[in-house]
């Protein structure tokens, strides 16, 4: 415990900020993120406190470290989180209580709009909201250091101590689901995983092909072999990779530096593959992806790039040979049902999330994990904001 009196859920403590937490501080593309203190207010309507358990270092907040993307700064960035519930805002506490453990996302729901109303979630206009603001859904920021407001990552910001979210961005997670697992269930297994389960179609006995053997490609690979697909055949640049993809389900392992991709898919599936997904965001893969897909096939593409990068894809391919070309964004899911169905196939034993962790970390070794990461590390670093011990 932190030595603070118990705080008492639904109350609101006016102007009352809390103390002061450690957080991860982006201030500038480029340069490193900063530990700072950090002010948390109070949540407001419909808010809650997190106290963070872990963080996954994932590569998007990695496109906003170098200026690929851009958001409102100073940040704190995190996106990928899991902890326990510390307070309730007003008006908070309709599907969580102190003391539950969430997963936190970075796409909550409003339930009103017609991207709500009609099932698609992950399009929500709150998303949008968070994202050119950089506050939480309504606008504004429950982060400072004195006068100065510091600016929400996708309504999360976990490189911390603590966080106040909306209500509307968590999921409970059940008992037996580590920290680590609920955090990174929450981004990259989610998006790898829910591509293959909410987009991809008829999958079983036939071949899918994955561009990228990451946390997110990782996921996808697990969900192919889930729904049954055979061969699973998947591309990366890094073969130090492929002992793990064909523990969770490869059966086929092509290293994309060693001859060319489509002649191996070729070998592997004769006219090509009914569905690709590409995990990395490269326009050559992309493409590579497009080449790949048989007669009528879909390339799934779910990585990100720049805001400006673009791929080119020849026009007669797509038309004479009736190709496909779909993005997916949080693996095209409703968290709200899609995490639950996550949490249980995990602890069923059928999904081995544990096999795609890597270094647990404490939060100040932030910029460390992100240069292993750029380096091409194995397994999602996690960070554990309240020591590691
Ligand atoms: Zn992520
Ligand atoms: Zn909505």
């Amino acid at each position: 415990m932190n030595g603070r009196s118990p705080l008492s859920p639904g109350h609101h403590a006016g102007d009352a900020r809390r103390a002061p937490m450690k957080a991860a501080v982006l201030r500038q593309p480029g340069l490193p993120l900063r530990i700072e203190d950090v002010l948390l207010d109070e949540p407001s309507e419909g808010e809650i406190v997190v106290r963070i358990e872990a963080a996954g270092v994932c590569h998007t907040d990695y496109h906003y470290m170098t200026g690929q993307m851009t958001c409102p700064l100073p940040v704190v960035l995190g996106h990928e989180g899991a902890g326990i519930v510390e307070q309730l805002g007003p008006r908070a506490g309709s599907t969580v209580a102190v003391g539950d453990r969430v997963a936190l996302l970075w796409r909550p729901r409003c339930g009103e709009c017609d991207a709500c109303v009609s099932g698609n979630p992950v399009m929500c206009r709150l998303g949008r909201i968070q994202a050119t603001t950089g506050g939480l859904p309504d606008g504004t920021s429950r982060l400072h250091e004195g006068a100065e407001k510091l600016h929400h990552f996708l309504g999360v910001s976990c490189f911390a101590e603590r966080v106040v979210v909306s209500e509307k961005s968590v999921v409970r997670v059940p008992d037996g689901v580590p920290p680590e697992i609920a955090a990174i269930a929450g981004c990259a297994v989610i998006t790898g995983l829910g591509a293959v389960l909410n987009v991809v179609e008829e999958a079983a006995g036939k071949p899918l092909l994955v561009f990228g053997a990451g946390g997110v490609g990782l996921s996808s690979i697990m969900g192919a072999r889930l729904v049954g697909a055979d061969p699973i055949i998947v591309v990366d640049v890094d073969p130090g990779k492929f002992e793990l993809a064909r523990r969770l389900g490869a059966t086929h392992t092509i290293d994309a530096r060693n001859g060319d991709v489509l002649e191996r898919v070729l070998d592997i599936a004769p006219g090509g593959v009914p569905w690709a997904i590409e995990a990395i965001g490269r326009p050559s893969t992309l493409e590579q992806a497009f080449s790949c897909v048989g007669p009528q096939g879909t390339v799934v593409a779910i990585g990100l790039n720049s805001a400006t990068a673009t791929f080119a894809i020849p026009v007669n391919e797509l038309v004479q040979r009736q190709k496909h070309i779909v993005g997916s964004l949080y693996g095209s899911s409703n968290p709200r049902l899609d995490l639950p169905r996550i949490f249980g196939l995990y602890l069923s034993g059928r999904l081995p999330l544990d096999e795609l962790l890597g270094a647990r970390l404490p939060l100040e070794s932030v910029n460390d994990a992100y240069d292993q990461l750029a380096a091409g590390s194995i397994g999602r670093t996690v960070l554990v904001p309240g020591g590691t011990s």
